[in-house]
């Protein structure tokens, strides 16, 4: 039996990252068009550095919740086939928490990428304006290691290729309202199981067959229990 997870924000706000599109989410706070775009990026580099550089230095004062350290447990114990964790989120809690078998979608802040040379290397502080690529040398030449809106996901194949082989799929904490892990569901085969974690009703939950609604650190632990049992 083949398990493929997807996590969003939501996963990850009882650790006090502060989720998209909830109130008081960050895009309450500034507009994506000025720090999550390409075209933002090329227009000013400073600010979506440190628009950036700020949301790294956070991962430094939050830690893993339950939820992160109950799907580390899943994977460590899990023996009836395959677990894949696929999370759109870009911190690193679900590391830090143990799970190994994990993609990020949307990049990782603790990534810096080289406009150069295309490589991504390991980032623990700022990126600053003459930082060299620690794979080319390049200097002034890199980026936060971050899909931002108009361009591709990461992993894609390997992605759909565990949807098209599971048996269970379980949605925790994206509001699915961004593609395109909003339509994952819809490619995972007839038979399979389908689980939504998440408090509240979203765009995409018609299309799961079960639904556990309250907080992913009571909800994930509770569904990791009964899938292990
Ligand atoms: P979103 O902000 O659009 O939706 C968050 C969802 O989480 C909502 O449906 C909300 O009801 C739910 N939620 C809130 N509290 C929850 C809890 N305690 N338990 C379970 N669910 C809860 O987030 P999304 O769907 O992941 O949006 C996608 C984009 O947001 C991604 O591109 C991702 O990179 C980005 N993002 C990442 C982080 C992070 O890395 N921690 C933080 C904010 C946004
Ligand atoms: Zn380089």
């Amino acid at each position: 039996m083949n398990l493929v997870i997807l996590t969003g924000a939501g996963i990850s706000a009882e650790s006090g990252l502060a989720t998209f599109r909830d109130l008081g989410g960050i895009w309450a706070q500034v507009r994506l068009e000025d720090v999550a775009t390409p075209e933002a990026f090329a227009a000013d580099p400073a600010r979506v550095q440190g628009f950036y550089d700020a949301r790294r230095a956070q991962l430094r004062r939050v830690a893993p919740n339950p939820a992160h350290h109950a799907l580390a447990q899943l994977e460590r114990e899990w023996t009836r086939g395959d677990v894949l964790l696929v999370t759109q989120n870009v911190d690193d809690l679900h590391e830090r928490a143990g799970s190994r078998r994990l993609l990020h979608m949307h990049g990782e802040l603790k990534r810096a990428r080289c406009l150069s040379c295309g490589a991504d290397s390991r980032w623990e502080d700022d990126i600053r304006p003459a930082d060299a690529c620690p794979a080319c040398g390049a200097a002034g030449r890199l980026r936060p290691h971050v899909v931002w809106f108009g361009e591709m996901p990461l992993h894609m194949a390997e992605i759909e290729a565990a949807l098209a082989a599971c048996d269970v799929f379980v949605s925790i904490g994206t509001s699915g309202q961004v593609w395109p892990a909003a339509g994952f569901v819809r490619t995972i085969p007839p038979a399979a199981r389908s689980i939504e974690v998440n408090p509240m009703t979203t765009e995409v939950s018609p299309a799961f067959r079960e639904h556990r609604r309250g907080p992913a650190s009571l909800e994930v632990p509770r569904l990791v229990a009964e899938l292990l049992a």
